[in-house]
């Protein structure tokens, strides 16, 4: 039977699973990734988690899709300097071809999670999609008339697009992106700084007092206890990322927007502000009566998935 390859590399997991031609799964398997062992380790390890789910017969290979952290140079095939890997400017796809065999294809996890939920997942049957995973960065893959956009290869950057020029910090090092003020990490962050200048709030008493333990989880648990700071913590990052959607649904009009990531749990919490600013937002109720705005429905398998729909998507099947 014709194969296609998924592969999921993240710091913690190695995960690699075979396909048949509809993404069907047919056997997967997982081992730790051993990140502190350095790129040598690392990169053996892949190369056997690979080898586990190859089909019997070298011939029924289609293709290996291969998911990143980024950054990536996806033309060159090169995994530039992932922050939790030891994977510094490797030329990813020729070495996975001469060691276990190809065609090997790459994409940024973020986008390929996006490409997934476009194939299987909640957006089936759209034609435009955007998804935004809002966890403790925020990413994103950008579908346009079928097909996963990323311009010259680092397109599709949903949170790192600027929202509050000259505004806090992002992660990537810039200010004032998207994920420097809706992410998990920025909705902790917020409530540190506040409440060390001395705002009374329940996220004090969950934490114990000791600041460094405070997460968007915690703030979540605030907000549903009714506790007023939390609330308007939430409040502001949902609108924040309500007034991105209207934005992109200015640019691109799309049939769908998916939301993954640990944040969405948050429910009502992040969802009722961010729907407020879109209908505020948006130019004309035109672009936002007909847009649904949706939970992703893949989990953790979206990285997989979304590798080894690249390689049909790559290879026009
Ligand atoms: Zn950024």
């Amino acid at each position: 039977m014709k194969s296609i390859i998924g592969v999921d590399v993240g710091g913690t997991l190695l995960r690699a699973a075979r396909y048949d031609e509809n993404l069907n799964q047919l056997e997967r398997v997982e081992q730790p990734t051993l990140a502190s062992r350095g790129r040598d380790v690392v990169l053996d390890r892949l190369y056997e988690t690979i080898r586990q789910v190859l089909p019997e017969r070298p011939e029924d290979l289609l293709g290996i899709g291969i998911a990143l952290p980024g950054p990536l140079d996806v033309q060159a095939g090169v995994l530039i300097a992932p922050p939790n890997l030891p994977l510094r400017d490797i030329p990813i796809v020729e070495l996975v071809e001469q060691n276990v065999g190809g065609p090997v294809f790459i994409g940024n996890d973020a986008d390929l999670a996006g490409l997934a939920e476009f194939t299987r997942g909640a957006g089936l049957g759209t034609s435009t999609m955007i998804y935004m995973t809002l966890s403790t960065g925020i990413g994103g893959g950008v579908i346009v008339d079928g097909k996963l956009r990323i311009g010259r290869g680092q397109g599709g950057e949903v949170g790192h697009m600027v929202i509050v020029p000259d505004g806090p910090m992002c992660g990537c090092g810039r200010r004032g992106h998207v994920e420097a003020v809706a992410s998990g990490t920025a909705i902790a962050r917020i409530a540190r700084e506040r409440l060390q200048a001395g705002e009374s709030s329940l996220v004090r008493d969950l934490v114990e007092g000791d600041l460094e333990r405070v997460s968007a989880k915690v703030v979540a648990e605030a907000a549903r206890a009714g506790d007023a700071m939390a609330r308007e913590i939430f409040t502001q990052a949902g609108r924040y990322i309500g007034a991105h959607i209207a934005s992109l649904m200015m640019l691109l009009n799309p049939d769908m927007f998916v939301l993954g990531g640990g944040l969405t749990k948050a429910g009502p919490l992040l969802f009722d502000p961010l729907h407020e600013a879109v209908r505020e937002y948006a130019m004309h109720p035109r672009y936002y009566e007909n847009t649904a705005i949706v939970r992703a429905q893949l989990g953790g398998e979206v990285g997989l998935v979304g590798a080894a729909a690249l390689v049909r998507q790559r290879l026009g099947l």
